[in-house]
């Protein structure tokens, strides 16, 4: 390094040394020629020990091969290189001590690789300046994280944990689409507890809702990952079969027609109460012109499964 590049250097140094950013300065053979304050601090390495030394021989775990194509970028194109902590949270590993709750023990980094030019105009040295972002980062981790989570929760019903209402018939809707394009096989299964007023008004409500959850719960047994179940009202459900005609979905129907009849619930005096279930299938195909004559062909059925008696399993006819 000149005399004059030199004093430039550290008139710059004496500014930024203060402040909260880190400072390197590489040559060709990646040869620490600065190592600021910020740097020290944070490593645990003196400047007197950093100097002269290979980055990669200081920091060990460093990625290399990244590093060397940046580094490389820099020498030959001669221009800056940003690199921010969404795409690699840190280059340096710079232990943080925060409060065990913040879940992080890394500092977060925007580094930017900047050529350096000697007197003759050719790059012969790279800074590396190294932003502590670790608040901002933590910030919009939690934001992010808290966003997924409201999205889930409006997403869902409370009671059983089946998609809500709202969210299901977005899908529902996007499925008719799919469908209408692809024209793949899809049925839908909507379904209601039978006399169902009665068990609230024999066992009290809490004893109903239980008799909710444990239908949630035969659904989801019985329903594949990939099918689409949702409560639709109080105590009716739909489910989107993908993949799935009408016999198919008879055969889901009654599986699960049974496995509710199988079960029961403790009631208020430790009695069995048991629940039944009708459900009404339609499968969709090329004459039913909108999402909502889907649904309503399926509720219709499920009408026919009520007044033949109920639970039972009932098919929309064409
Ligand atoms: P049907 O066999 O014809 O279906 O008779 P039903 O008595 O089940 O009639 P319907 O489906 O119309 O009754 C729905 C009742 O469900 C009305 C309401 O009081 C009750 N209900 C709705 N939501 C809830 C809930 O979240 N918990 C409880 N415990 N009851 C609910
Ligand atoms: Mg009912
Ligand atoms: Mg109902």
């Amino acid at each position: 390094m000149d005399a004059d590049d030199f004093k430039e250097l550290h008139w710059l140094l004496d500014v930024i040394q203060s402040s909260n950013i880190g400072i390197v300065v590489l040559n060709r053979t990646l040869e620490v020629e600065v190592f600021n304050r910020f740097m020290q601090a944070h490593s645990g390495i003196s400047s007197e020990r950093a100097m002269g030394h290979a980055i990669t021989e200081l920091f060990p775990d460093l990625p290399e091969q990244w590093l060397w194509r940046r580094m490389q970028t820099v020498f030959e194109l001669g221009i800056p290189v940003y690199t921010t902590w969404e795409e690699r949270p840190y280059l340096f590993r710079f232990p943080l001590h925060l409060p065990i709750h913040y879940d992080v023990d890394m500092m977060y980094q925007n580094v930017m690789f900047v050529p350096l030019r000697a007197s003759n105009d050719k790059v012969e040295r790279v800074g590396i300046v190294v932003h502590d972002v670790t608040e901002s980062a933590l910030a919009r981790q939690a934001l992010e994280a808290t966003r997924a989570e409201l999205l889930q929760v409006s997403r869902t019903d409370r009671l059983t944990n089946l998609w809500s209402r709202g969210y299901w018939e977005e899908r529902f809707r996007e499925e008719w689409q799919r469908a209408q394009r692809t024209g793949e096989k899809v049925t839908l299964v909507m379904f209601d507890i039978d006399h169902f007023k009665l068990v609230n008004d024999t066992y009290g409500h809490p004893t109903g809702d239980e008799g909710i959850r444990l239908v949630s719960r035969m659904l989801r047994e019985n329903s594949r990952d990939i099918d689409i179940c949702g409560r639709y009202g109080g105590e009716e459900f739909v489910a989107i079969l993908l993949d799935t005609d009408t016999a198919g979905a008879e055969i889901f129907c009654e599986r699960l027609r049974t496995a509710v009849e199988a079960q029961s619930v403790l009631g208020p005096n430790q009695q069995m109460v048991k629940f039944t279930i009708s459900l009404g299938i339609s499968e969709l195909h090329g004459n039913i012109e909108s999402a909502n004559s889907w649904l309503e062909r399926a509720d219709k059925a499920l009408y026919r499964a009520k007044t033949g008696g109920r639970n039972q399993t009932q098919i929309f006819d064409v």
